[in-house]
């Protein structure tokens, strides 16, 4: 057993075959397969509607899934309520009660479990601790800026010490420029806790960054699953190739004839391999993009933005 900081638990999960039809035969989720293992960072992303919440949902027990099991350390949790399942979720709306104070949000799943009230002292100044802000504990939510509710909310999720945290697009309500800071703080305290995180998101920059793997979903299927940087390199199908990647990857109808790749009349490139003769459409990264001694293009550049 790993030593883990501040004693979580050890936590593989497991989603075996887990559909999910909502009435009206809406399919939300199709056979859905995925090991987590003990300690790792799962990023699900995909378009809207994909099923990337409906999983977190159905690992937290606020939804049945249709058919499939669910395990969370071996142990089959499909049919056992969302209070007993160990697992903590972080909302994009942060989900806090207006008229408490942070400690008395930050200490309320303590509390309904009886938790000894020193316990409880000890356990919340220790995580305010671990987020910076035991400052702020007196508090209401609406005396905190967007980042520090966000925050907050992390720190309820903390303080149980669940077996799996769950995050549903937690920083899409902040500014770009905090989005960027709290990202950074989620991947320190990550590696801190060193806890199972299964972490919903459409943002391109926190998935690549945040994630051991990433879950690409489309349609409530799976398109793949793998590393970011396998995903960026080889994605497998064309969807995964043109959603992974910010700008994305270039599209281009093409012919290839005796090994010269042809886009209109011009040869662009020569092909190394055996690719049979024949139309085919042509996939390139802005930054694979080269020139080359010799060779001309002809263009119109229609836009230029200014990044800063
Ligand atoms: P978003 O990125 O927009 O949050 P998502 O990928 O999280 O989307 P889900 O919320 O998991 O998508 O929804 C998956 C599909 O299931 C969608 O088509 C959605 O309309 C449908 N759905 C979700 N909840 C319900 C429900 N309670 N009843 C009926 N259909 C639902």
């Amino acid at each position: 057993m790993k030593d883990k900081e501040r004693g979580q638990h050890i936590a593989s999960v497991s989603f075996s075959d887990v559909t999910k039809i909502f009435p009206g035969n809406n399919l939300a989720l199709s056979s859905f397969n995925l090991n987590v293992v003990d300690g790792e960072f799962i990023v699900l992303v995909g378009p809207s509607g994909c099923g990337k919440s409906t999983i977190l949902r159905i690992l937290s027990g606020l939804e049945e899934p249709s058919s499939g099991r669910v395990t969370i350390n071996g142990e089959d949790v499909t049919d056992l309520e969302p209070g007993r399942r160990d697992v903590a979720m972080v909302f994009q709306n942060y989900a806090l009660y207006p008229h408490m104070t942070v400690f008395d949000n930050m200490s309320f799943s303590l509390r309904m479990k009886k938790v000894q009230k020193l316990e409880i002292n000890r356990l919340v100044r220790e995580t305010a601790t671990i987020l910076d802000m035991e400052d702020l504990l007196g508090r209401k939510p609406r005396e905190l800026s967007g980042g520090q509710r966000q925050r907050v909310a992390v720190g309820r999720a903390i303080v149980r010490h669940p077996a799996v945290f769950l995050f549903d697009e937690p920083l899409s309500n902040l500014d770009a420029k905090l989005r960027v800071q709290m990202r950074s703080e989620l991947s320190l305290l990550h590696n801190r806790l060193e806890s199972t995180m299964i972490y919903v998101t459409h943002d391109q920059a926190e998935a690549m960054t945040l994630g051991d793997r990433i879950v690409v979903l489309k349609d409530g299927v799976v398109q793949q699953i793998a590393k970011p940087l396998e995903l960026y390199d080889k994605p497998t199908n064309r969807f995964v190739a043109g959603f992974i990647g910010s700008p994305a990857m270039n599209f281009l109808k093409v012919r290839i004839h005796k090994d010269q790749l042809f886009f209109g009349e011009n040869s662009i490139i020569r092909i190394n391999g055996n690719v049979m003769d024949g139309s085919y459409e042509f996939g390139v990264r802005p930054e694979d993009i080269h020139h080359s001694p010799g060779s001309e293009w002809k263009g119109i550049v229609k836009i230029v933005e200014t990044l800063g």
